[in-house]
């Protein structure tokens, strides 16, 4: 099966009923855009740059930022780029970036808020990213969004960077993370604010069932295939689609073969997964109708639990066998 699957790894991936897919992958570095690209993959659906800060024993330079972007987009080959911005803090410490001793970090100063708090920090990105632009097809994504405050103040910072450098924002699509129980609910409101939306399914079950997605003990019922994750991925789907705009998924459930079907029939655009199942990922998609997917989704947002929707997905995979 995954001979097959790796010999078409080139070839979109368009469901039985014609609908396609866009299979993208996460990565954090330039070689693994190569993988990426190795592995038939359309997109870069999440750079997580925490590795490139993570990486040095200080805060890399603006230059160093806009060539390790560079570099990335080279190995891409005119596919596009997602790049999210910094995203520390919870379960993403920086040696050398001190937050303050919280008793609830992950409630906390995380993700865009750091970014909002240290403006410093997010203008010296946004300006590497806006440099590095012209070598590709970049897409800016702000994590961690839990209002439309911050998405407004982001974005402003971000035009401010962009008016000061002479690069035009028509061509640059702006996107955020749905991983905030509060942005899903809210989708409609902050559709028309962005070019497109990318849901964090760890993150998003992790706040959606409280429950620390690192927890020794609890993290194995953290199942992102919670009917109370899928419902708010839905809400984000049809505000998006109502918006006229696009949603991928960059969490963990994207290449989780459970998950595809359900993510498909709850009307996802984009399945950024990690870069070793692409192929298998376009695979399944193939196998799949979105009609029969709609209908097993509907099902899922009925069940009352995980258990009873990984149950559902047992038989769904049995009548393809
Ligand atoms: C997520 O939360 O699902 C996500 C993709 O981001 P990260 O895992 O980097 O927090
Ligand atoms: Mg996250």
């Amino acid at each position: 099966r995954d001979a097959e699957a790796f010999a078409s790894k080139d070839e979109p991936a368009i469901t039985r009923d014609g609908v396609r897919i866009e299979v993208a992958g996460n990565i954090a570095k330039a070689e693994d855009a190569l993988k990426l690209v190795a592995n038939g993959g359309e997109a870069v659906g999440l750079l997580r740059t925490e590795f490139l800060y993570e990486a040095s024993p200080v805060f890399p330079s603006e230059s160093e930022q806009e060539q390790s972007i560079r570099a990335v987009l080279a190995a891409l080959e005119s596919r596009p780029l997602v790049v999210r911005t910094l995203d520390v803090g919870g379960d993403k410490p920086l040696p050398y970036l001190p937050l303050p001793k919280e008793d609830n970090p992950f409630l906390g100063e995380r993700g865009l808020r750091v970014g909002l708090d240290k403006p410093v920090v997010l203008r010296q990105q946004l300006r590497a990213l806006l440099k590095a632009s012209d070598a590709g097809r970049v897409r800016i994504m702000f994590p961690m969004v839990s209002s439309l405050f911050e998405l407004k103040l982001a974005k402003r910072i971000l035009a401010q960077e962009a008016e000061a450098l002479g690069v035009n924002l028509d061509d640059i699509e702006v996107g955020i993370m749905i991983e905030v129980p509060s942005a899903a609910l809210m989708a409609d409101v902050l559709a028309p604010h962005v070019d497109f939306f990318s849901i964090g399914t760890n993150d998003l079950t992790q706040y959606t069932l409280a429950i620390d997605r690192g927890h020794p003990k609890l993290a194995a019922i953290a199942d992102g295939l919670h009917p109370a994750v899928l419902r708010l991925i839905k809400a984000t789907t049809d505000a998006a689609r109502k918006a006229g705009k696009w949603t991928g998924v960059c969490g963990g459930l994207a290449g989780e073969r459970d998950a595809v079907p359900l993510l498909v029939g709850l009307g996802v655009d984009e399945l950024s997964c990690s870069v070793p199942v692409i192929p298998q990922v376009k695979q399944q998609v193939r196998n799949l109708s979105r009609e029969a997917c709609e209908s097993l989704a509907d099902a899922a947002m009925a069940c009352a639990d995980a258990a009873e929707v990984r149950a559902q997905m047992q038989a769904f995979h049995a009548t393809l066998d």
